[in-house]
């Protein structure tokens, strides 16, 4: 994969804001906060999107994301946060590099704005879906 930002965050070719690490993961600061506490979490292990990454550092992800969210909550003082993770260029994703959002949502404009174009689920695609996903998962 090509190198990313985040890979010379890891490096410590740029400096961070860092909050955490640990063997498999690394959190710091957003340098374009959406909102105050914004901290993004990174596996070590450097895939672009979440479709590759490893069960490992998915594992270790997933570990300690409550953590941190928590802390995010208990320093910012925000009950209700955003967990956000892109994957690909249509789905706003900017740096390839595995990356989870967490952003708290004070009250106000701060914070993450969502757009949900909610649609209906047709019976007939539904039971389609459900084969075809299980299939790619068998
Ligand atoms: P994405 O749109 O890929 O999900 O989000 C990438 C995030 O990385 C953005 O929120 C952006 O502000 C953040 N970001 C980009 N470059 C840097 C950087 O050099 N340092 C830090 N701390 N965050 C960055």
């Amino acid at each position: 994969m090509a190198d990313t930002i985040f890979g010379k965050i890891l490096r410590g070719e740029i400096p961070c804001h860092r909050v955490y690490e640990d063997t498999h993961v690394l959190a710091f600061l957003d340098i374009m906060p959406l909102s105050r506490g914004h901290v993004l979490v990174i596996p070590k292990e450097p895939a672009e999107t979440m479709d590759r990454l490893s069960d490992d550092a998915a594992a270790a992800l997933g570990r300690v994301l409550p953590r941190l969210c928590r802390a995010v909550m208990k320093a910012t003082g925000c009950t209700a946060y955003n967990l956000l993770q892109n994957n690909g260029p249509a789905a706003h994703q900017a740096v390839f590099h595995v990356h989870f959002h967490i952003i708290p949502k004070p009250s106000g404009e701060a914070g993450l704005g969502i757009k949900w174009p909610a649609g209906k689920l047709d019976a007939a695609d539904a039971a389609a879906l459900v084969k075809s996903i299980a299939a790619a998962l068998a």
